[in-house]
């Protein structure tokens, strides 16, 4: 499996992408007792977040796919929206509006959120 095929989703906000597009953490901030500094972690490109991975974006798609089926209203085109809108959120909650206000589409994050 090539790099390029990978996808990444934030662990602390809203961002989720392909591999090439993640930011990389500045030099110094990574400090470990014992280790040289310089190293560079992948990161959200907006807030710096540190990343999960999957194997493929395919997956990642597969599994919003399915979270809309179970119940969550407009999640997969909110979801879209995330990965396109130019910035990370803190929450999905704090995104929830600002998509609605974009794009005339009330969300919701599961079969029981409001
Ligand atoms: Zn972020």
């Amino acid at each position: 499996m090539s790099d390029a095929a990978r996808y990444c989703y934030s662990a602390a906000c809203t961002w989720h992408g392909p591999i090439d597009s993640v930011g990389l953490t500045d030099p110094e901030a990574v400090k470990i007792p014992g280790l040289p500094t310089g190293h560079r972690l992948p990161c959200c490109p907006h807030c710096g977040s540190v990343l999960f991975e999957i194997e493929s974006a395919a997956k990642w798609e597969k599994s919003v796919a399915k979270a809309e089926e179970a119940g969550a209203v407009n999640y997969v085109a909110f979801i879209e929206w995330l990965r396109d809108c130019g910035r990370c959120f803190e929450t999905y909650e704090n995104a929830l509006p600002v998509f609605a206000k974009k794009t005339g589409l009330q969300a919701t994050l599961g079969a029981d959120s409001e």
